[in-house]
């Protein structure tokens, strides 16, 4: 296993609509428990292949009770509105708050290559939409209006510039 390094904005790859994961083998095993790694290296609760670096559509989260691997993923319902502070290890974790739906379903595949349904709630819900939307090539702040968008990415290049 191996900490990878991960991308940040305003990085071509996390504008990128991810290619489908075709194959299920022991190397997206490996590449799963580096994502993990990295993952909980930066006190993460959720990580897309986009932010290392790769154009796929994978993402690896624990969040609340909910620990899974998810490839090819989409959401296939979704309902309520919550709004509350979300981060993002690719713009330093800069928080602002994002209207999301209350409650999210899931489908994607496990490292088998297996189809599952997961619903979540609140925060975990949250993570599903926040990582898939990685996987479309969207940020969190893509959700946000211009000059909140704005702020955010100064203060995060600011805060970059300090580190
Ligand atoms: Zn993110």
């Amino acid at each position: 296993m191996s900490i990878r390094k991960i991308t940040e904005y305003p990085e071509e790859v996390l504008a990128q609509i991810g290619k489908p994961v075709e194959k299920f083998d022991e190397e997206l095993e490996k590449l799963c428990e580096d994502m993990f790694e990295t993952m909980y290296d930066a006190d993460g609760v959720g990580l897309a292949a986009p932010q290392i670096g790769l154009n796929l559509r994978l993402f690896v989260m624990d969040c609340e009770d909910i620990k899974l691997v998810a490839a090819n993923p989409e959401i296939i319902a979704s309902e309520g509105e919550q709004s509350s502070s979300e981060g993002c290890l690719s713009v330093g974790k800069v928080p602002a708050v994002v209207i999301r739906p209350a409650k999210a379903t899931l489908r994607a595949q496990n490292l088998k290559g297996e189809w599952f349904e997961r619903e979540a709630e609140g925060y975990a819900a949250r993570c599903f939409l926040h990582e898939t939307d990685h996987c479309d090539g969207k940020l969190f702040i893509d959700h946000l209006p211009k000059m909140r968008r704005e702020m955010i990415i100064t203060k995060f290049k600011k805060e970059k510039r300090w580190k």
